[in-house]
């Protein structure tokens, strides 16, 4: 029994008994008669009212437990609703907490972000600098040892100084084809390469790097085959530096890994698509199954005496294929140890009209510069690249004169005294680096001095320094160490460009 259903019935009932007790009372009193329980026992017996009097302890006794049961009632659905509500209070309390918590671990997680991500522009700065020191420090000096052993060799030599001036040539080459390729591998991982998209004639391309190969092949009586498919597109739209230097790269490895037979390139593309394979398949050494995928890593050769037998680092197909995927494509292998290998990677080419036939740009530009008579001011603060671009010019002739100097501020000096037709400016140099030498004429000088073509001439390889060098006005960029000819071809082009 609930409590107020009792109490309400036990009140009830006890107001319910004054009724009988006050209606006895009250009879006696009118009938005066004596106090007692005689009069009490007559009053009850003689009147039947009485008897119904009597009755209303029990009925208000239960009239009033139904009062009692709601009021349980109403108190129930009250503790009910408490208990819920204290419940849902437990449960938004508890929320709340997991909130609190949840919104905690974000905070950390953020945190941990900021500071991965701070890391990681630390550690690309880092490898941007070890890129630039990399390029300036180390191959500023490599590039007098290449520039001047190749000048050395026009000169008059005994026999044994000429195959000492060969194992020269070829050590040092060999270890700037090192430097470059660690140095590639670096900017490609900084993501310091851009790609171009301009027309490729697909026969150029192909009989170009062909014929780059083709005397190694034939020292090795190699054959060397091209086969294309109707489908291939006439030309295409890519990137022909790194077009070639993948295809350099696979052809050049197929040739040094076979002693016998043939090498192939053969491009296949579907006719209902852009899509194009390339397979460079060559009857060589072959690689055993369990190298096939770790070849393509950095520092991965297939054979331990690889390096010994066959020289390389390991670096050239690392490079390619980061290459061919930045170019969103794929590369691959299937070989077979003892009868050869077929590298393949797989590009969409978007086709394009045939780019207009450049003939043989150097000499061209001999022929051009024939009667050009040329002033150039040369900007560069390493003693040896002086002396080795006053050399390769000396080998040009007499229509040029050079004046050399060894920063930005006496180049300025030289170069307001003076007329030049040509600036060639060192980026990184002391007291004021080519960059700001450029921007002052650029700026602050009248034509026609402020328009005299400046080339930026440097070591180092990083894209934002080139940007920055055509940002500050310059018109071409020669990489160190420079190929004579491509230095020649460019200081022409200039030329002739402000002369007509
Ligand atoms: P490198 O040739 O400088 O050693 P690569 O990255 O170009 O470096 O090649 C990695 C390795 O893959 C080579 O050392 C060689 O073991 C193997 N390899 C590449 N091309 C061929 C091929 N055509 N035939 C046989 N082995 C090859």
């Amino acid at each position: 029994m609930k409590r107020n259903t009792l109490n309400y019935a036990l009140f009830g009932a006890l107001f319910g008994l004054m009724f009988p007790v006050i209606a006895t009372l009250f009879d006696i009193l009118v009938q005066e008669l004596p106090m007692t329980w005689d009069s009490i026992r007559m009053v009850q017996s003689n009147q039947p009212l009485h008897w119904i009097i009597n009755t209303a302890p029990l009925f208000l006794g239960i009239f009033a437990s139904f009062a009692g049961s709601r009021q349980d009632k109403v108190q129930d659905l009250n503790e009910a609703q408490e208990y819920i509500i204290d419940e849902r209070t437990a449960d938004l309390k508890i929320t709340n907490e997991e909130l609190k918590r949840e919104i905690d671990q974000r905070k950390i997680t953020e945190f941990e972000l900021i500071a991965a991500k701070e890391e990681a522009i630390e550690s690309q700065q880092a490898e941007e600098r070890f890129l630039a020191n990399m390029s300036h420090e180390i191959r500023t000096p490599l590039n007098s040892i290449v520039g001047f052993t190749r000048l050395l060799t026009d000169t008059p030599l005994t026999e044994q100084q000429s195959d000492y001036l060969k194992s020269l040539k070829y050590s040092s080459n060999h270890l700037l084809a090192i430097i470059n390729d660690i140095l590639e591998l670096s900017k490609i991982k900084a993501g310091q390469i851009e790609f171009e998209s301009l027309p490729i004639g697909s026969s150029d391309l192909f009989e170009s790097v062909l014929n780059t190969v083709r005397i190694s092949a034939e020292n090795k009586n190699l054959d060397i085959n091209l086969a294309l498919s109707e489908a291939t597109p006439a030309a295409f739209m890519g990137d022909v530096v790194r077009m070639s230097q993948v295809l350099l790269n696979l052809l050049n490895n197929a040739i040094k890994f076979t002693s016998a037979g043939s090498v192939t390139l053969s491009v296949v593309s579907s006719d209902k698509s852009n899509h194009t394979r390339f397979e460079i398949r060559d009857t060589g050494i072959g690689i055993p199954a369990d190298k096939l995928q770790s070849i393509f890593d950095d520092f991965k050769q297939a054979e331990s005496n690889t390096t010994r037998l066959y020289g390389g680092t390991g670096l050239g197909l690392a490079i390619s294929k980061k290459l061919i995927e930045m170019m969103g494509g794929h590369i691959g292998v299937t070989s077979q140890l003892g009868v050869g290998s077929t590298f393949w990677f797989e590009l969409e080419l978007e086709p394009c009209e045939v780019p207009q036939a450049e003939t043989n740009a150097f000499n061209q530009v001999v022929r051009m510069s024939s009667d050009l008579s040329l002033n150039i001011l040369l900007a560069e603060d390493n003693d040896m690249n002086r002396l080795l671009a006053k050399n390769v010019f000396a080998c040009w002739g007499d229509n040029f004169h050079i004046d050399c100097a060894i920063n930005g501020k006496e180049a300025l000096e030289l170069f307001i005294e003076n007329d030049y037709d040509v600036v060639l400016m060192d980026l990184q140099m002391p007291v004021m680096d080519g960059f700001t030498a450029c921007e002052f004429i650029r700026t602050e000088l009248d034509p026609p001095k402020r328009d005299v073509p400046i080339i930026a001439l440097t070591a180092d390889v990083l894209a934002a320094e080139r940007k920055r060098a055509f940002q500050v006005g310059m018109n071409e960029y020669v990489t160190k160490p420079f190929k004579p000819e491509e230095l020649f071809v460019k200081i022409i082009k200039c030329a002739e460009a402000v002369t007509k």
